[in-house]
């Protein structure tokens, strides 16, 4: 029987997940995107399974918990870890109390620790086993799987300028994955970019877990360390800057004391997607295309692909 073809609008983690599960529901996908996959927001991502800088709702929840069944069906599938997709342990430390989080039931054996068991210092802290996605190669192992299975990724001169050249692809249905760059294809006011720059060091030999400490994060990976945590709201601009440089440096020491800028091998800034009020994920009929709206997942577009993909099929039933 002839499979009835899908477009997906976008080479993120959220379209290529959503091109995958869309492959596995029986569809014939092909990608379209403006940018190589390694170029796109979700390549900058840290990035560890942990909701932030997203809208919090019921819609974030159920989808945090189909993310959650998405990635333990991966690591299970493919059990050798050439995905770079991995489990271990994460540490959220706080120099005042905050209130527990609601996915501390989603993550996996969640502890509230208190000084002097926090690392850095701290007073207040959570652990708990998380996923964690190294990107440099999660995204390589999505397309290889996605291309492997008859899909076809379409690199664009230019981006849709509006959902009518979209419908004019011949698919059915659509997709409409675009992260940050929805803002402008869809007119959404909504849209408000949230810049974070991070740098990069060596590989900390002895650090087998990650912390997010007041804001700031060290994220070990397995050929460099990540260090991060800054939000610029409203700003939709990849520039990297000195000052925020330094702060990322004084932020991080806590955790790294032997921190400085010579130490400092990369850096470069990204713009998570953030929508106020609520990710969209919605169907809308345009020029006898169905498509499906899946963005807006902020600082969380990673950790909630799986179930954003899932629940956007879901959509078409
Ligand atoms: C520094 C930093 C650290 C982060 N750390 C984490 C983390 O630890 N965990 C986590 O879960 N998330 C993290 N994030 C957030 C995460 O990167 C984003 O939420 C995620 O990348 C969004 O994925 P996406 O697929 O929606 O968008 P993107 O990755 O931006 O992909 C959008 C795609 O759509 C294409 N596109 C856009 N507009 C058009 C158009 N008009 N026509 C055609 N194609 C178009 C683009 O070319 C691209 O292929 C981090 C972000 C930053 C900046």
């Amino acid at each position: 029987m002839q499979k009835v073809p899908v477009a997906v609008l976008g080479a993120g983690a959220v379209g290529l997940t959503t091109a995958v599960a869309a492959q596995e529901a029986g569809f014939s996908v092909t990608v379209y995107t403006d940018k190589a996959y390694g170029s796109t927001t979700s390549a900058k991502a840290a990035a560890s399974f942990k909701p932030v800088e997203v809208a919090y709702n019921e819609l974030t929840h159920t989808m945090l918990i189909a993310s959650w069944e998405g990635y333990s069906r991966l690591v299970a599938d493919f059990p050798s870890d050439d995905h770079g997709v991995r489990m271990h342990t994460h540490w959220e430390a706080s120099s005042i109390e905050r209130a527990v989080p609601p996915y501390r039931d989603i993550v996996g054996s969640f502890r509230q620790v208190r000084s002097p068991d926090v690392p850095g210092g701290y007073r207040y802290g959570w652990r708990y086993r998380t996923f964690f996605i190294d990107m440099s190669v999660y995204l390589d192992w999505m397309v290889s799987r996605f291309v492997g299975q008859g899909g076809r990724l379409v690199y664009l001169d230019a981006p849709f300028l509006s959902l009518s050249q979209a419908a004019a692809l011949s698919a059915p249905i659509v997709f409409n994955c675009t992260g940050a760059g929805a803002g402008a294809l869809c007119r959404d006011e909504r849209m408000k970019p949230i810049k974070g720059q991070v740098l990069i060091t060596d590989p900390v030999a002895s650090m087998n877990w990650s912390i997010s400490a007041d804001g700031f994060y060290v994220y070990p990976r397995r050929n460099d360390t990540v260090l991060g945590g800054t939000i610029q709201m409203d700003d939709d601009s990849d520039s990297v800057d000195d000052e925020t440089e330094r702060r990322l440096i004084e932020g991080n020491r806590w955790i790294l004391p032997d921190l400085n800028a010579s130490a400092i091998r990369g850096r470069y800034a990204g713009v998570r997607p953030y929508r106020e009020g609520s990710i969209r994920l919605e169907s809308e009929e345009i020029d006898e295309t169905l498509f499906i709206h899946s963005y807006g997942h902020g600082g969380s577009g990673v950790t909630l692909s799986w179930g954003a993909a899932h629940m956007g099929l879901s959509l078409l039933r």
